[in-house]
């Protein structure tokens, strides 16, 4: 059964051939990584084959195939093996309709941290990306990596594979896409504001309901809520780095999100430490 709705062969073909050299020019993948698959009827999907750049792609290099993983056409290579997980994305949400995998370097800094991103601190990252939880470590390709999301894939709009990169999905391809990119631009604010500046001004809980309100009225069920500061207090940086998790919307365990202090620090440099190496850095700039 076809529908009007989804896009031909050819548009899906050319939306994952430009898509890839995006990926590519955007430093998200680098040499053969990533994968990109785009749904162009209920039950078949064009992928990207394995062992080639993103970057480089032909059209006669692209791979059909039914959700089940049968073959309908492919060029001299196969489906990536982490097309499977692709496979059980399209399969626990059917309203999917594309999905891509990445290792941009932010994301996968967050990923390799075990750090979720979930943070109320801007519109849009809530509004069309939602929070982006971190699931456990499986081994790229295995069965594994499936299992982790499936129960991730109707509540979310993407997550972090911890020590892996990124995943994201959308009711087109191109929303999958940008969710990759909000991703990333939400990763890299987050690393300026919680580990550069120091300071975040979350948004409180009033200010976060109006965006869910906004974003239900949008059409976007799935996200997830983040942490907010209670209202009146002035939007203070709250603690609140929720660790990779093996639930879906868990209530975030918290790890520090300001520079940490001498009392409370047990993984990181105290102030006595910091402040240690602060004077060594002077002292060695004024011999220079
Ligand atoms: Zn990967």
């Amino acid at each position: 059964m076809s529908h009007r709705d989804y896009p031909t062969d050819s548009e899906a073909k050319q939306l994952i051939l430009e898509i890839g050299r995006r990926m590519y020019q955007k430093n998200f993948v680098a040499a053969n990584d990533g994968n990109i698959t785009c749904k162009v009827d209920d039950d078949i999907i064009w992928a990207t084959p394995t062992g080639v750049s993103k970057g480089f792609m032909h059209e006669d290099q692209l791979v059909k195939m039914y959700l089940d993983g049968k073959i309908i056409r492919q060029g001299d290579l196969g489906p990536s093996s982490e097309i499977k997980m692709h496979l059980r994305i399209y399969s626990e949400n059917p309203d999917v309709r594309g999905v891509t995998h990445a290792h941009p370097p932010v994301c996968t800094s967050f990923a390799i941290a075990g750090i979720s991103l979930d943070k109320a601190i801007y519109p849009e990252a809530l509004v069309n990306l939602g929070t982006v939880p971190c699931i456990p470590y499986e081994t790229p390709g295995s069965p594994g990596i499936p299992e982790s999301i499936a129960p991730y894939c109707k509540g979310f709009n993407a997550v972090l594979l911890a020590n892996h990169g990124a995943v994201s999905w959308g009711k087109t391809l191109m929303e999958a896409f940008y969710r990759l990119e909000s991703m990333e631009h939400y990763a890299t604010v987050l690393m300026y504001t919680g580990n550069i500046i120091g300071k975040a001004n979350v948004l409180d809980c009033e200010q976060v309901q109006e965006l869910i309100d906004i974003r239900t009225k949008m059409g976007i069920s799935a996200g997830g809520v983040p942490p907010c500061s209670p209202r009146g207090t002035g939007g203070e940086a709250l603690p609140m780095h929720s660790p990779c998790g093996d639930k879906p919307a868990p209530p975030p365990q918290i790890k520090t999100y300001q520079p940490k202090s001498a009392t409370s620090d047990q993984d990181g440099l105290s102030q006595d430490d910091i402040s240690k190496v602060r004077d060594a850095v002077i002292a060695r700039l004024r011999n220079l």
